[in-house]
């Protein structure tokens, strides 16, 4: 996840040194220059500075539509809680997607320990969900083309369940595709059947 400092028309160019080492992450998504640091070098009112004159934009992707929106962050605590949760949605599906309530139960679960609770034939269906990704494929190879198979759907309802599968669905309840938390795909791509 990637973020940009924003500044204004207004913001002084004196302060921009101070704004840029305020923001500034490194790869551990940890604060580069602490604040103790900064008020050594720039005062004690480093701090109103850089919150007049700038703020930060984390650029993401939702979780269920794919489409890229930002987030705006005006402070290092919402920053960095933005940088470090995965899964966000946009607003429109938050409003609309019938899968972001679901979604939002399994929000808290630890979809590694759901993993690891699950059968060796789920973790097979799973990892033939994820690998073939798209709703034709799926359709045609893991169902044989047969969808009435309840029990395949049982066994797939039961994933989505479980948060280790999300199923994006029209408003007629159809299903639009298969969506993987990103944690999931790691672990399969990882464990490499
Ligand atoms: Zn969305």
């Amino acid at each position: 996840m990637d973020f940009d400092i924003v500044t204004s028309n207004n913001t002084p160019e004196k302060f921009f040194s101070l704004i840029s080492k305020y923001w500034s992450i490194n790869d551990n998504k940890l604060f580069i220059h602490s604040e103790k640091d900064l008020r050594e070098e720039y005062g004690r009112k480093f701090k109103e500075i850089v919150a007049r004159f700038s703020s930060t934009l984390i650029k993401v992707n939702c979780a269920l539509c794919h489409s890229s929106f930002n987030i705006l962050a005006k402070s290092r605590d919402v920053l960095i809680e933005n940088l470090n949760t995965d899964n966000k949605i946009c607003e429109l599906c938050e409003l609309y997607s019938p899968n972001y309530l679901g979604y939002y139960e399994n929000k808290e679960l630890d979809v590694k320990s759901q993993y690891d609770e699950i059968s060796e034939f789920e973790k097979f269906i799973l990892k033939g969900l994820v690998s073939l990704k798209s709703k034709m494929l799926i359709y045609r190879h893991i169902f044989n083309n047969n969808l009435e198979d309840k029990d395949l759907w049982k066994l797939i309802n039961g994933l989505e369940k479980k948060g280790l599968i999300f199923i994006e669905r029209t408003n007629d309840c159809k299903i639009k595709s298969f969506q993987f938390p990103t944690e999931i795909i790691k672990l399969i791509k990882d464990n490499n059947f």
